[in-house]
């Protein structure tokens, strides 16, 4: 059984095993409807989903659906979080409303970080790097002490969680601490508070994540399940029955769903025939909304696959030469990308001879995943590497030009968006 532990450093070798024990489903079945695919998109990088239809859907219809994302502030942001900036930034360039939470009070509550520290990581590492990748004013950008919509939210969805169901999830023993406990519904009030009346009402929200953060999402899905007052069930797929139950909903509320449905009302439900889900569900959203309820609807994700060091293993934060930071000075950055692991031969003979192997090549993953735009210079990368025509060392020295570029480029951009806070009604201090 594979294990996915969000605090950890696992390494998920195996994605195929996502799609059989956690019910991920395939991305690229999806691929072909999708107008503008994102690079990672295209490129296989992100292999999974959960619901993303229904974003999707929202996308091509032009209704309102939503990005969000939430950042650790305990140290330096790096490649793997532009991964994510840049995919809330994609959402945001397709029409939907983007979300950015600085997860502070789980960088105090689990990593022991001062609420000073929280502020300047938060501002200085992510949010500026956010804004000069092209995050645009308009996105919402919060601290999560700071957010009471959260914080509420939160407290009432924490109703319908319980510490068993946590542990399961989480690991949690006697010895965590309860803030930690809190951190995690903290997650799933960011996830599920842009469906909130005050940002517009249930709609499609879309999480990028690593697929180790997973636990999170099927948590949230379930935390909007118990939260919403009914649970629709198709009872026979296609045009059949589907049932409404209200579980605690008032009684009026599921009579005004019969009416509106045509269905016929029980004690405790309303069968309904002749209507589509999605029918029934917006039907059901509606009247939930009038009494009160929430009416979430279950939170999407993506998965994407994770870089690799650049020493080979995993990225990670406390060993700065297995990542480049989005602060790096640009020279570092081109020397951390020369001295990096290759999926060269030993012989330049060998290379020649039996091509290199990009597919093993932490250098190859700068250009797949950041550094070359264009698909058909990234194919002649790799067919030139294979064919044993690239040799490592040019190769690098190529890499580590764009990595000096980029690493310029987004710091000036960086600079630009100090002067941007303003805008999405932030400050420096
Ligand atoms: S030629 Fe480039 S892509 Fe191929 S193994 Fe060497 S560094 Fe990697």
């Amino acid at each position: 059984m594979t294990t996915l532990d969000p605090w950890g450093a696992v390494k998920i070798d195996n994605y195929s095993k996502l799609f059989d024990e956690f019910g991920i489903s395939k991305f690229e079945d999806l691929l072909g409807k999708i107008k503008n695919p994102h690079r990672y998109m295209r490129r296989r990088v992100i292999f999974g989903h959960r619901s993303y239809d229904s974003v999707l859907n929202a996308m091509l219809s032009g209704k309102p659906f939503a990005a969000m994302s939430g950042f650790m502030p305990t140290g330096k942001a790096h490649l793997g979080h532009k991964m994510v900036m840049e995919e809330i930034i994609w959402h945001q360039q397709q029409g939907g409303d983007a979300f950015l939470a600085i997860a502070d009070m789980e960088a105090h509550a689990v990593r022991g970080k001062t609420w000073k520290e929280c502020r300047e990581l938060g501002i200085n590492e992510y949010i500026l790097s956010a804004i000069a990748l092209g995050l645009l004013p308009g996105a919402h950008i919060y601290f999560q002490s700071g957010f009471n919509p959260v914080k509420d939210l939160s407290f009432e969805i924490g109703i319908k969680a319980n510490f068993s169901e946590l542990s399961a999830i989480y690991g949690f023993s006697g010895d965590t601490n309860i803030s930690h406990m809190v951190s995690t519904l903290t997650q799933s009030a960011d996830i599920l508070h842009p469906q909130l009346k005050e940002f517009g009402g249930p709609k499609p929200v879309v999480i990028p994540v690593g697929a180790d953060q997973d636990p999170h999402i099927r948590l949230t899905r379930g935390l909007a399940y118990k939260t919403n007052m009914f649970f629709v069930e198709e009872r026979r797929a296609g045009n059949g029955l589907i049932s409404v139950r209200g579980k605690a909903a008032p009684k009026e509320a599921l009579k005004e769903i019969a009416k509106r449905t045509g269905g016929k009302l029980y004690e405790e439900h309303v069968d309904i025939s002749g209507r589509t889900l999605d029918d029934v569900e917006s039907v059901v959203r509606e009247v939930e909304l009038e009494y009160g309820g929430y009416a979430f609807m279950p939170p999407a994700s993506t998965y994407h696959k994770f870089m690799t060091g650049l020493q080979g293993g995993k990225m990670s934060s406390s060993i700065p030469e297995s990542y480049i930071g989005l602060t790096d000075k640009p020279e570092d950055g081109a020397k951390k990308v020369m001295r990096a692991i290759t999926g060269g031969r030993v012989t330049l003979y060998e290379q020649k001879k039996l091509g290199g192997e990009p597919d093993k090549c932490s250098v190859y993953e700068l250009l797949l995943y950041h550094l070359v735009e264009d698909d058909n210079e990234l194919l002649e990368v790799y067919k030139d590497c294979v064919g044993g025509t690239r040799v490592c060392g040019n190769c690098k020295k190529f890499t580590a030009e764009l990595m000096r570029r980029f690493l310029k480029d987004h710091q000036e951009k960086r600079e630009a968006a100090r002067e941007m806070l303003g805008e999405f009604g932030l400050s420096i201090t």
